[in-house]
C-alpha cells in the first residue's frame, strides 16, 4: 500500500509518462534515501545552492546553473533575470519594470499550454509577450522586425506541445538575437538532452528536474555566467515565492548524477522491452476491434505502445480512456491522439509487472462493453 492510499486515493498505474499532474517521476531508492536524510538535517541554504549549482555546472559543462522549484518557475525566473540583470533594486521592484526592455518575443507556434499557459509565466514578472508570425509560419523578418529597444529576451520552446513545422530553428533564432545582443531563453522542460540547446547558443536553458532527469519536483536553469547570476539574485525577490527545499535540491542533484551515468542505449532497450511486453500481453487477450503498434516519439528516444480503437471496437478511444481512468487501480494513458482513435501507453514509469495488470483491465473493460450493447460507440464522450 502506498501512502496516498492511506488517505483514500486510488492507486495509479502510470502509462502516461513524466506528467506533472501525476507526480512526474518515481525517484530511485538511492535518491529517496538522500532526500530523507537531507530533510532531517540543517544546512546553510546559500552555501548548499552554491555547492550544488557549481557541481551541476561542472557536470553539464555550462558556465553556470540555477535551481528552481519547477520548470514553470525557471521560466519566470529566467525572464525576471533578463528584466533586472544584477540590479537588486530592479529585482525588488518587479513586477514594476525599471528601465527599458519589457517585451519577450515568442514565435506563435510556441505559445503552448503545458498544464498552464506559458505566456502567463512571462507576464507574471511584469513583462509583456510579443508573438511573432503565425501558427504555421515564422520567418527571420518577423523576428528582426520585432526586436527593438523594448526587447528583453526571446523565449524558444522545445516540446511536443509546440508546432514543429515552419518555425524558426533555435540556431536561426540565436544567430539573429546575437546580432542585436538579445538573450535567448529555451524552455526544454521535458527534453532528454541536457547540453544540445546550450551548445547551440542559448543564453538560458530551463529543464524540469522531475521529468527526464527523474528527480523530485524541481527545476534547473543552465546558462551563461552573468544571466545565471541574475537568475540567482531573484532569490531576494520573485523566486522567494517559488523556493526549492533542501531535500529536493539534494534529490535533484542525486538524480542528475544517476541520469548522467546511465547509458542512453540501456535506457532505450529497457523502454522498448516494457512496451513490447505490454503489446504481447494485450495481443494475447485478443480484444475485439483493437490493434496495437509500437511508435517512437517525434523528438526523443521513447517507444510507446499505441492502441488503435477500430470501427468494430465496442468503445471509442476517448470512452476507453475514461474507463481506464475510472478503474481502481486507475490506469492513466497518454491521450494527445485520442481524437484520432489512438491511445498511447508510455513505458517510462511503468513497471514490467504492471503490463499484465493493464492488459487484464483492458480486457475486462472491452469485454464488458461488448456484452452491454453495440450502441456504446455512439455515447457522447
Ligand atoms: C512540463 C512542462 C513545463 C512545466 O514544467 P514544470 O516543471 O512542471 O513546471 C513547461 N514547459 C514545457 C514545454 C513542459 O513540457
Amino acid at each position: 500500500m502506498n501512502p496516498y492510499q492511506s488517505i483514500d486515493l486510488s492507486n495509479v498505474i502510470n502509462a502516461a509518462g513524466k506528467m506533472t499532474y501525476l507526480g512526474s517521476s518515481a525517484v530511485s531508492p538511492a535518491v529517496a534515501e538522500t532526500m530523507a536524510r537531507s530533510a532531517q538535517s540543517f544546512v546553510d541554504m546559500a552555501s548548499l545552492k552554491d555547492a550544488v549549482c557549481d557541481r551541476i555546472a561542472g557536470l553539464l559543462q555550462a558556465e553556470g546553473a540555477c535551481l528552481a522549484s519547477c520548470a514553470a518557475a525557471g521560466i519566470a525566473v529566467s525572464v525576471a533575470a533578463c528584466l533586472t540583470g544584477n540590479d537588486l533594486d530592479r529585482v525588488e521592484s518587479l513586477p514594476e519594470i525599471k528601465g527599458a526592455g519589457r517585451e519577450v518575443i515568442v514565435q506563435k507556434g510556441h505559445v503552448v499550454h503545458f498544464g498552464a499557459n506559458l505566456t502567463q509565466m512571462i507576464r507574471m514578472t511584469g513583462a509583456s509577450v510579443r508573438e511573432i508570425g503565425t501558427v504555421n509560419g515564422v520567418r527571420a523578418h518577423h523576428l528582426r522586425g520585432a526586436i527593438g529597444g523594448e526587447t528583453a529576451a526571446v523565449l524558444y520552446v522545445v516540446s511536443h506541445h509546440a508546432v514543429s513545422n515552419e518555425m524558426l530553428s533555435l540556431r536561426e533564432v540565436v544567430e539573429i538575437a546575437e546580432e542585436y545582443g538579445v538573450p535567448v531563453i529555451v524552455d526544454a522542460a521535458a527534453e532528454v538532452d541536457l547540453s544540445v540547446y546550450y551548445r547551440q547558443g542559448a543564453s538560458l536553458v530551463v529543464y524540469s528536474g522531475h521529468k527526464a532527469i527523474g528527480g523530485p519536483t524541481s527545476g534547473l536553469i543552465l546558462g551563461r555566467k552573468p544571466l545565471i547570476e541574475a537568475c540567482r539574485l531573484q532569490d531576494k525577490g520573485y523566486a522567494r515565492a517559488m523556493k526549492i527545499g533542501k531535500e529536493n535540491i539534494m534529490g535533484l542533484y542525486a538524480a542528475l548524477q544517476e541520469y548522467m551515468s546511465a547509458g542512453a542505449g540501456d535506457a532505450e532497450r529497457r523502454l522498448l522491452d516494457v512496451a513490447e511486453r505490454l503489446q504481447s500481453e494485450v495481443r494475447r487477450r485478443g480484444l475485439p476491434g483493437v490493434d496495437t503498434r509500437i511508435a517512437w516519439d517525434a523528438t526523443r528516444p521513447i517507444p510507446r505502445l499505441q492502441l488503435i480503437a477500430e470501427a468494430d471496437c465496442p468503445l471509442t478511444a476517448k470512452a476507453l480512456v475514461a474507463r481506464l481512468e475510472a478503474h481502481r487501480p486507475s490506469v492513466r494513458t497518454r491521450n494527445h491522439l485520442a481524437d484520432s482513435g489512438i491511445i498511447q501507453f508510455d513505458p517510462r514509469e511503468l513497471k514490467p509487472e504492471e503490463t499484465a495488470v493493464i492488459a487484464d483491465i483492458l480486457a475486462h473493460i472491452v469485454q464488458a462493453a461488448s456484452a452491454a450493447a453495440p450502441a456504446e460507440r455512439s455515447e457522447p464522450q
